[in-house]
């Protein structure tokens, strides 16, 4: 799922200085309605507050107008979270299967052999 149209309209409007133009919510820098999706100073693009991954909605208040440098570093560092995500849902339950599966004995401790202990011990015998 995506914002529509509409609900972009007014994500905009609400960082809108007038006339077309907005500023990004991250770095306040000036942003043009018709740049969406351009990789170029004025360029911009929807995002998502909380991602979609993480069960964020298709709804005004979760969306934010940011420039494109600034939804390149966002996107970026919600990848990096999900990928730890997936790693921690999917990796941790297997390893910990694996570790009940074949518990950790204690190793004992050797047995020395002390000759002079022995020898005092054939002797009480
Ligand atoms: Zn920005």
């Amino acid at each position: 799922m995506a914002f529509t149209d509409k609900t972009v309209r007014l994500a905009w409007k609400r960082a809108g200085n007038g006339g077309g133009l907005a500023h990004c919510q991250s770095c306040q820098k000036q942003v043009k309605w018709a740049n969406r999706g351009r990789a170029r100073t004025d360029g911009w693009e929807a995002d998502h507050m909380v991602p979609r991954f993480m069960g964020g909605p298709d709804q005004v208040w979760n969306c934010r107008i940011l420039c494109w440098e600034c939804h390149r570093k966002v996107t970026g560092q919600q990848a990096a979270v999900r990928a730890v995500v997936r790693r921690s849902v999917q990796a941790r339950p297997s390893r910990a299967v694996v570790r009940m599966r074949k518990p950790k004995v204690p190793t004992l401790p050797r047995f020395v052999v002390d000759p002079v202990k022995l020898r005092k011990l054939r002797k009480l015998r």
